[in-house]
C-alpha cells in the first residue's frame, strides 16, 4: 500500500514525500479513506501508531477541497482537543508538516503562558485549531474562540483526558459543537466510560483498532533489573556507561523523584534534564528541545509530562520506578520503538514495586526476562511469574485479521526488531522465563479508578 493509492491530492503527496514517509502505518491505512468518505471515526490506537496523521491527512484534504476554506475570512472549521501542552505542540507541527502545500492556518493555543499572542493569532484567523481544555474554555468564555463553524472536531487521548481530570472541561467544549460536524474519537484504551462518550459524540461511527495497548509492548525488547531502591541512582549511571546508549527517557513515579534522578545523573558527569508538571512551559520545551538536538544525553520524566512525546531514533527507555498502573508501563515504552524503529526498555525494580511488576506482566501477558549479572542486585528476590492476561480490544473480541497484523514495511520493521538482543544488559546475564499464559475471561479491571495523577 502506498499514499497514492488512498486517493490523496498532490499537495499532501508532496509534503508527505517531504517527510519521508513512503508507506502509510496500519492506522492510516484504515481511517484515512474513511474519513474522505465523510464518516465519524473511533479509533483505538495510542501515539506512536502514526494516529495524528491518519486524521490530519484526511482533515487538510477535506478543508482544502472545500473552497470555502481559503476565501474570505478565516473561521475555525477544525478543533483538536488533545490533553498535554506537549501533545497539542506536536500535532500543530503535524498540520503544519503535511499541510505545508496547503493555504490552511493551524493555531496551537494550551495554557501555562500568556494569552496574549494566542489571541492575537486566532484574531488574524485560523482554520485548524489545536487546544487543550482548560485554555480553549477559558479563551471561549472571553469570546476569543468561536467554533459555530466548525466542521471537524478530533477528541485526542480521550482516556487520558479523563485521567488528567479534563473530562468535564471537554464535556463543555463538546456541548458548544454545533451538531452538523464530523467527529474523530481516539483513545488508547476503551473502559465503558470513554465509550459512553464517544456515543455521545459520533454519529454511527466506523471502528478502528490498531495494536492494543498490551500487544505494542511486545515488539519491545524489554528487561528488568532487580535492585534495592538506594542502589537504583548507582545501577543508573552503570547502566548508561553503555555507550550504545545515545539517549535515554528515563521515567519516574514522582516530579520530585525526576528531579532527583537528574541531580544524581549531573554529579556524575550526565547531561540531564527534567520534564514535569511543576516546570513551566518554557522549561518543558527547552528541556525536550535539548533532547531531541542531543545537547542532553537523559531526559527524566513522569509518565504524565511524556505522554506523546515524539523523538525520533529513541533507542531506549528506562523505566527508573515502575510505575503503579500497568498501562503507563506500556505507555512509557511505546516512548521507543515508534514508527517502525526497534527499542529496548529497561525496568528497574525494588522489593516494593514487584506487586506493581506482576500487573504489568499480566496486562503484556509474558514474563520480562531478568538482568541479574549487575552489581547492585536486590538480595532474596522471588520472581514473579505472568499471570493471565486480560483481552483489551474494543470489545474483548479477538482482533480483526489485518488490524494487527501487516504486510507493509512499517510493521514489519516493528516485529524485526523483537529479535535483537537487548543492549544496555549483559546478555549471558539475562534469564530468560518467557512462557506466555493463555487467556481467560476474567473481567477487566476498571484502572481508571486508581491514582494516576503526578504526585
Ligand atoms: P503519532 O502516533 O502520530 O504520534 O506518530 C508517531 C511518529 O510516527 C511520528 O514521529 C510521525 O512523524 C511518524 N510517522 C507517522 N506516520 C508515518 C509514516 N507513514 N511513515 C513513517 N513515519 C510516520
Amino acid at each position: 500500500m502506498s499514499f497514492e493509492k488512498l486517493n490523496l491530492i498532490e499537495p499532501i503527496l508532496k509534503a508527505l514525500k517531504t517527510e519521508g514517509y513512503t508507506t502509510p502505518t496500519p492506522i492510516q491505512e484504515q481511517a484515512i479513506p474513511l474519513v474522505l468518505q465523510r464518516k465519524d471515526l473511533l479509533g483505538c490506537a495510542q501515539t506512536g501508531t502514526g494516529k495524528t496523521a491518519a486524521f490530519a491527512i484526511p482533515i487538510i484534504q477535506l478543508l482544502t477541497e472545500n473552497k470555502v476554506a481559503t476565501q474570505g475570512k478565516k473561521t475555525i472549521k477544525c478543533l483538536v482537543l488533545t490533553p498535554t501542552r506537549e501533545l497539542a505542540i506536536q500535532i500543530e507541527e503535524s498540520f503544519n508538516n503535511y499541510g505545508r502545500n496547503t493555504n490552511l492556518k493551524n493555531k496551537v493555543i494550551f495554557g501555562g503562558v500568556n494569552q496574549h499572542a494566542q489571541v492575537e493569532a486566532l484574531r488574524a484567523g485560523v482554520d485548524i485549531l489545536i487546544a487543550t481544555p482548560g485554555r480553549l474554555l477559558d479563551l471561549m468564555n472571553q469570546r476569543h474562540v468561536d467554533i459555530s463553524n466548525i466542521q471537524f472536531f478530533v477528541l485526542d487521548e480521550a482516556d487520558r483526558m479523563l485521567d488528567m481530570g479534563f473530562i468535564h472541561d471537554v464535556k463543555k467544549v463538546i456541548a458548544k459543537l454545533p451538531a452538523k460536524r464530523q467527529s474523530l474519537f481516539f483513545s488508547a484504551t476503551m473502559p465503558p466510560v470513554i465509550q459512553s462518550l464517544a456515543d455521545t459524540i459520533l454519529v454511527n461511527p466506523s471502528k478502528v483498532e490498531v495494536t492494543p495497548v498490551s500487544s505494542t509492548a511486545e515488539k519491545i525488547n524489554q528487561v528488568v533489573y532487580f535492585v534495592d531502591k538506594e542502589n537504583k541512582k548507582h545501577l543508573l549511571i552503570d547502566v548508561l556507561k553503555d555507550k550504545a546508549i545515545e539517549r535515554v527517557l528515563v521515567f519516574t513515579r514522582t516530579k520530585h523523584g525526576a528531579d532527583k534522578v537528574v541531580k544524581d545523573l549531573i554529579k556524575s558527569n550526565i547531561k540531564a534534564q527534567a520534564i514535569h508538571g511543576n516546570k513551566s512551559q518554557n522549561a518543558r520545551q527547552n528541556a525536550l528541545n535539548n533532547f531531541k538536538s542531543k545537547i542532553t544525553r537523559v531526559l527524566v520524566a513522569t509518565d504524565i509530562a511524556a505522554r506523546g512525546i515524539d523523538i525520533d531514533e529513541l533507542s531506549h527507555v528506562i523505566n527508573y520506578e515502575l510505575p503503579n498502573v500497568p498501562e503507563s508501563y506500556v505507555h512509557s515504552i511505546g516512548r521507543t520503538g515508534r514508527a517502525g524503529a526497534s527499542g529496548i526498555a529497561i525496568a528497574f525494580c525494588d522489593a516494593e514495586e514487584k506487586a506493581y511488576l506482576k500487573d504489568i506482566q499480566k496486562l503484556i501477558g509474558k514474563t520480562i526476562p531478568i538482568i541479574d549479572d549487575h552489581n547492585y542486585e536486590l538480595k532474596n528476590h522471588t520472581v514473579v511469574k505472568a499471570a493471565p492476561k486480560p483481552q483489551r480490544n474494543f470489545s474483548n473480541r479477538p482482533p480483526k485479521r489485518g488490524h494487527t497484523t501487516s504486510s507493509n514495511s512499517f510493521e514489519k520493521k516493528q516485529s524485526n526488531s523483537v529479535n535483537r538482543e537487548a543492549s544496555g544488559a549483559k546478555a549471558n546475564g539475562v534469564r530468560s522465563e518467557q512462557g506466555r499464559s493463555e487467556n481467560t475471561s476474567k473481567p477487566k479491571k476498571n484502572w481508571f479508578g486508581r491514582e494516576r495523577r503526578e504526585r
